[in-house]
């Protein structure tokens, strides 16, 4: 088998399942729509502010993490940078191969501006489907949807949950597919959000849900229990209840059994769970990431890049990465973007046509 080298990582069609429009902007459109609004960031020029970002991304928290998240939201209060925002995030998925993507956000924390709910959103699925023209007609094409953010340590997750139903057009270019709560984890369980979540069930909108990434199976179960989810926003803390016996053996915990033989999709974050200190014990490498312990134990594993622009990264990246320190093969990774076009909270034909758009790139991938 030849080797996989970053040329062909980067052609390879992928799909992005968990990938934070607000934590991917662009650095030079960070510094623009800044000065636009008048706000003092930490640094006037691109290369010191990625710096600033990159020293806060391998702080080792998930709360100092999300600190970068008060940058950005800085500058997405008003609908036209939503809308610009969301056209470069496809045009940037489209130059690293994606062919499909759930870019999520929170709108709640987007209205300072004095926009409703409805305008931002709006504002959002604008951008997306102008991205999506503006990569079909370089011969990139990207299907681009969004997914709904509450968040978990806020009071509005009912007021977001309707707007998701309101919106949920998964058909639509850019349109609403689905949603999510996002924040810190620790303090603030899926359960505090039932009423959110009882309301989407009520409408089939399928939800995932960010657990597993600095808490652990507690907050997977109720993800589960209470938000009903369908995935598991990183979710790798289900680690925790996969242990060895002493031939070697995975021993499976109830938990862990029911998300595998539910196929509850894992969206793993290989280099953002390191920066978050998902991987443990503090300090770990992505050397320690449990996630070929999860595959081989035959959990629906998915690479995702979480935030582009906090962990300094991209889908080819994490692919790289991933063949670097667990010696995947094309084989590897086309399951992985099958498993995530399977997963894809799009209507059951279009979810089809996503896999054989990857099937096929990962055919002409091989005879390269
Ligand atoms: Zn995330």
């Amino acid at each position: 088998m030849s080797p996989v080298t970053d040329a062909v990582l980067a052609r390879l069609p992928k799909v992005a399942l968990h990938d934070h429009l607000d934590g991917g902007l662009r650095p030079r459109t960070v510094l623009e729509l800044g000065s636009e609004a008048g706000v003092r960031l930490p640094s006037a020029d691109v290369d010191g502010l990625r710096a600033w970002i990159a020293e806060r991304a391998a702080a080792g928290s998930l709360e100092e993490y999300l600190r970068c998240d008060e940058l950005t939201v800085i500058v997405t209060q008003r609908p036209d940078a939503l809308t610009r925002i969301a056209r470069e995030a496809v045009e940037d998925l489209a130059a690293d191969g994606v062919v499909y993507a759930e870019l999520r956000w929170a709108p709640e924390a987007c209205r300072a501006g004095g926009a409703t709910l409805d305008e931002v959103i709006a504002a959002v699925r604008r951008g997306l489907a102008e991205g999506m023209e503006s990569t079909a007609a370089v011969g990139r094409p990207v299907i681009a949807r969004q997914l709904l953010c509450a968040m978990r340590n806020g009071p509005h997750s009912r007021e977001v949950a309707e707007a998701t139903v309101r919106h949920h057009d998964p058909a639509r270019p850019g349109g609403v597919v689905g949603f999510d709560i996002a924040g810190p984890e620790s303090g603030f369980p899926p359960s505090l959000h039932r009423d959110a979540f009882d309301h989407l069930a009520r409408h089939s909108v399928p939800v995932t849900v960010h657990a597993g990434e600095s808490e652990g199976p507690a907050s997977i179960a109720s993800a589960l229990a209470d938000g009903r989810a369908l995935r598991l926003g990183h979710g790798i803390r289900i680690a925790e209840d996969v242990e060895r016996d002493e031939h070697g053996d995975e021993v499976l915990g109830e938990l862990a059994v029911r998300v595998r033989d539910e196929g509850i999709v894992l969206e793993t974050s290989p280099t953002s769970n390191v920066h978050t200190g998902a991987v443990r014990p503090w300090g770990a490498a992505i050397e320690q990431h449990p996630f070929d312990r999860l595959r081989r134990a035959g959990f629906a594993v998915t690479v995702n890049t979480d935030n582009r622009l906090t962990s300094a990264t991209s889908l080819t990246r994490e692919l790289a990465e991933l063949v670097r320190v667990f010696g995947y093969g094309l084989d590897d990774l086309e399951r992985f973007q099958r498993t995530a076009a399977r997963a894809a909270f799009l209507p059951p034909a279009e979810r089809v046509r996503v896999e054989q758009v990857v099937t096929s790139g990962f055919a002409v991938a091989r005879t390269a």
